[in-house]
C-alpha cells in the first residue's frame, strides 16, 4: 500500500527546499465519523501539513478490541477520504500485527523522515492519559504533539502539568525540523464518538449526518455494530 518513504520534500514559495511537515492523527475509527474528518481537515490547513495521515491502529494499547475489524475499519477510512487526498491514511499500524504502539510507528517514520517535521494529533481525552503511553517521552524526541479539543473533554493534572513545562521549555509554535512542542488545537466542535453511533445502530436509530454517507451504507452492506456484543 501506501508508503510515507515517497513524500517528497517541498519547494516553498521562497523557492527553498524545505523538509516536509506531516501530520499524523491516530485511532480505533470504529467508525471514522466527521468527529475525526472535520479536524483533520481543519488541522492540515492550521498546521500547513504536505500531508496528514489518519493512522488506524491494529490492536489499541489503551482500550478493549475494536468492534469491525481492521480491514472494515481501514475500508470505512478509505470511503471517507476525499479525492483530492489532502487527508491519507498510513496502514502501517494496522496491518502491523501486534498492539499499536505510537513510539515504534514514530521511530519508523522518523527513520523514513530523518528531516521531516512529525505533528502528532490526539483528542484532549487520549492527552489526559499520555502518561500510560509506552515510552511517552521518547516521542516527545522525535514529534511535537498537537491536542485538539473535544467537547466534554477535559485535562488530567498529568496533561495540564506537562502542557505547561513543555510550553515554558520550548514555546508554543512548531518550527521545521524541531520536536518537542506540544500545544493545543481548537477545532469546530462536534460532539460526536465511535461509540455513540455504535449505540446509535445496535438500537436501529440513524446515525445520519454523524459520519459519511458511503461508511453509513457500508456499515448496513457488512452488518456492522448491529448489537451491542460481538
Ligand atoms: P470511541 O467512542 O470508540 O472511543 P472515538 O470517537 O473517541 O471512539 P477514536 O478512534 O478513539 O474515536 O479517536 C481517534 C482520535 O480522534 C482520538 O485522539 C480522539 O480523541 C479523537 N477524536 C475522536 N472524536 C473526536 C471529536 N468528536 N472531536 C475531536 N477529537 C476527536
Amino acid at each position: 500500500m501506501w508508503s510515507l518513504a515517497t513524500t517528497p520534500h517541498v519547494v516553498s514559495a521562497a523557492g527553498d527546499v524545505g523538509a516536509a511537515r506531516i501530520g499524523l492523527f491516530g485511532g480505533t475509527f470504529d467508525p471514522v465519523h466527521f468527529g475525526h474528518l472535520r479536524p483533520a481537515v481543519e488541522l492540515r490547513e492550521a498546521y500547513d501539513l504536505n500531508t496528514l495521515y489518519l493512522l488506524p491502529n491494529h490492536r489499541p494499547v489503551h482500550r478493549g478490541p475494536a468492534r469491525a475489524n481492521t480491514a472494515h475499519r481501514i475500508a470505512m477510512l478509505e470511503l471517507s477520504i476525499d479525492r483530492a487526498k489532502s487527508v491519507s491514511i498510513d496502514t502501517r499500524e494496522a496491518l502491523r500485527d501486534k498492539p499499536s504502539y505510537t513510539y515504534d510507528t514514530l521511530s519508523e517514520i522518523r527513520r523514513e523522515q530523518p528531516h521531516a517535521t512529525l505533528v502528532f494529533f490526539m483528542g484532549m481525552d487520549a492527552f489526559a492519559k499520555y502518561d500510560t503511553w509506552h515510552e511517552w517521552e521518547a516521542i516527545l524526541g522525535m514529534a511535537n504533539l498537537v491536542v485538539v479539543k473535544r467537547p466534554q473533554a477535559l485535562h488530567s493534572t498529568f496533561s495540564a502539568k506537562l502542557l505547561a513545562r513543555q510550553q515554558e521549555r520550548l514555546g508554543t509554535t512548531i518550527r521545521n525540523g524541531e520536536s518537542g512542542v506540544i500545544e493545543e488545537c481548537d477545532v469546530t466542535q462536534l460532539s460526536i464518538s465511535a461509540t455513540d453511533i455504535r449505540e446509535r445502530i445496535a438500537k436501529r436509530r440513524t446515525v445520519r449526518f454523524l459520519l459519511p454517507d458511503a461508511v453509513s451504507e457500508y456499515i448496513v452492506s457488512n452488518g456492522l455494530y448491529q448489537s451491542n456484543h460481538d
